[in-house]
């Protein structure tokens, strides 16, 4: 592939560090480069935020809280702005699903429905900003015992770069709700449409401090962020390896609160009693979406064996037929990689794939002569304790295993450090059952895959994490519990 690669729609507006409601550049001056991963290009230079911003941003977030008047205005109030912030995103979808593909290299399309993604979640959380209320407490004395549900303070949120917008809206959403303030900081590789969304917030009548964007990386503005001592909860997505360090720093430092959405290997089970066509289709789609950059990419795909080679094959002709190339183009199913250490991370793990002796099928290398594609993969007779089995490969390689009976995959597919997520499919309500329940992880999508409703929690079992995003489960992780005691002097009835 050597074409041009088609120009995008949408100019870039803001980057630098958004503070107190306004763009100001980091205090070292420094910036770094977000690229195009179609090509490798520099798309812009961006504000590189380190420990002195991060002290900014706090600050500033620290002051809208205390001060107000976010925690202190009607949640009637709070939910109008965050409605109108929902309206104003609905004016700018294609912009912002623009500049997400560019940034990232996800097919336009998809960007499209992520942006409608995000704007729902901001409506379901502002349907819960004047639902959330403590209890009147039955009391064994002559007291009058009451909870108050109130807001925890200044959170962070750290964030990935494979849905840049759904992750900052899965983290904002409920901590604005429930009336908290924010410091975020997006993924180095994909900060560009955080600070847009942010600016729109504001223009929705966001008070300046309440929402703060730091553009920077890792070990520098994340580690700051997560040890910083007037931060009062974290919320971290990212790698199992990134979110042990993050939970150290918050503990060593103010012990606050940290939830995390971190990584996976989830079991795609395929049943005998499957519709082969539907199977393969649905496991495809399991793997490959996002190009296989997915927490919770059906990554291993167990098929039963009475039906294994018909389905190998046929997994194959569908990997075959994938369209790959630049994902401005209509129909394109797939882009390319985010950069180049995804992309030779992946190459990596196909060639250890091969070295162990499972049988590649399709694809194997890169696509086109730039950009950071890589082709549709496929390897069958893969083992449980080959590394392209056990590790989280995070690109479109999908392994195929074989297996006998029931008892046996759940065994072998609750084998893992992981439980982000599984597929099952089948059409027999005694194996579903069964497999719902055995299965130790955080989602089961029967009969579908990555459908990731507003309503619905998300998040982990074992080394994916603790908490839960999405759904009111996530509102906890922005409340506190204020317990009141009043004696009642002159008590009618107790
Ligand atoms: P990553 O862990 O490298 O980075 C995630 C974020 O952490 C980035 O913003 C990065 O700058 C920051 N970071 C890196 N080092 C840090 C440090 N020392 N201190 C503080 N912050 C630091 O992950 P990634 O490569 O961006 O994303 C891919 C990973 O994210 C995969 O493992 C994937 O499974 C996981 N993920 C999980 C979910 C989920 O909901 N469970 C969702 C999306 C992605």
């Amino acid at each position: 592939m050597s074409e041009v690669p088609i120009k995008p729609s949408v100019t870039v507006k803001y980057t630098q560090l958004f503070i107190d409601g306004k763009f100001v550049d980091a205090a070292s001056g420094k910036t770094f480069q977000t690229l195009d991963p179609r090509t490798g290009e520099v798309i812009a230079n961006v504000a590189e935020g380190d420990a002195e911003d991060i002290n900014r941003a706090v600050a500033a977030a620290r002051k809208a809280f205390d001060e107000g008047p976010w925690p202190k205005m009607t949640a009637y109030e709070r939910q109008k702005i965050v409605l109108r912030y929902a309206d104003l995103l609905e004016q700018h979808n294609d912009e912002l699903a623009a500049l997400e593909t560019w940034d990232n290299g996800k097919p336009y399309q998809q960007a499209v429905t992520e942006v409608q993604i995000y704007i729902r979640l901001m409506r379901y959380y502002a349907g819960w900003a004047d639902k959330i209320h403590g209890l009147t407490v039955p009391a064994d004395g002559p007291y009058h015992m009451q909870t108050l549900h109130e807001p925890i303070g200044v959170a962070g949120g750290i964030i990935p770069w494979n849905f840049p917008l759904p992750m900052f809206a899965w983290k904002v959403g409920p901590a604005l709700a429930c009336g908290n303030t924010l410091v975020m900081k997006p993924a180095e590789q994909t900060p560009l449409t955080a600070l847009f969304a942010a600016k729109l917030f504001h223009e929705a009548g966001l008070p300046p401090g309440v929402l703060n964007v730091i553009p920077g990386y890792g070990p520098t503005a994340g580690a700051a962020l997560a040890s910083h001592m007037d931060v009062d909860k974290l919320a971290f997505t990212g790698s199992t390896e990134t979110g042990k360090i993050v939970h150290e720093l918050a503990n060593k430092s103010n012990l606050k609160s940290v939830s995390l959405e971190l990584g996976g290997k989830s079991a795609f089970i395929v049943c005998e009693d499957a519709d082969i066509d539907k199977a393969v289709e649905l496991a495809h789609f399991a793997l490959f979406f996002n190009q296989g950059q997915c927490c919770c990419a059906g990554s291993r795909t167990f098929v039963h064996e009475s039906i294994y080679d018909e389905f190998v094959e046929k997994a194959k002709q569908r990997a075959l037929k994938r369209s790959i190339g630049d994902p401005f183009k209509e129909g394109i199913e797939q882009g390319p990689q985010i950069d180049t250490e995804q992309f030779n991370k992946i190459l990596k793990y196909i060639k250890s794939g091969v070295e162990c002796g499972a049988t590649l099928e399709s694809g194997g290398e890169r696509y086109g002569d730039k950009g950071y594609y890589i082709k549709p993969t496929v390897f069958s007779n893969v083992k449980d304790d080959m590394l392209i089995a056990k590790d989280e490969i995070f690109g479109p390689v999908q392994t195929i295993l074989k297996f006998k009976d029931l008892d046996e995959v759940i065994r072998r597919a609750n084998d893992s450090q992981y439980g982000l997520a599984a597929g099952i499919f089948s059409q027999n309500v005694d194996t579903i059952n069964t497999l719902t329940r055995a299965l130790r992880v955080g989602t089961v999508w029967v009969n579908c895959y990555n459908v990731y409703d507003a309503a619905l929690p998300f998040g982990g079992y074992k080394m994916s994490g603790h908490g839960r995003e999405k759904g009111m489960n996530s509102l906890e992780h922005y409340l506190q519990v204020k317990s009141v005691c009043i004696p009642l002097v002159n008590p009618a009835w107790l």
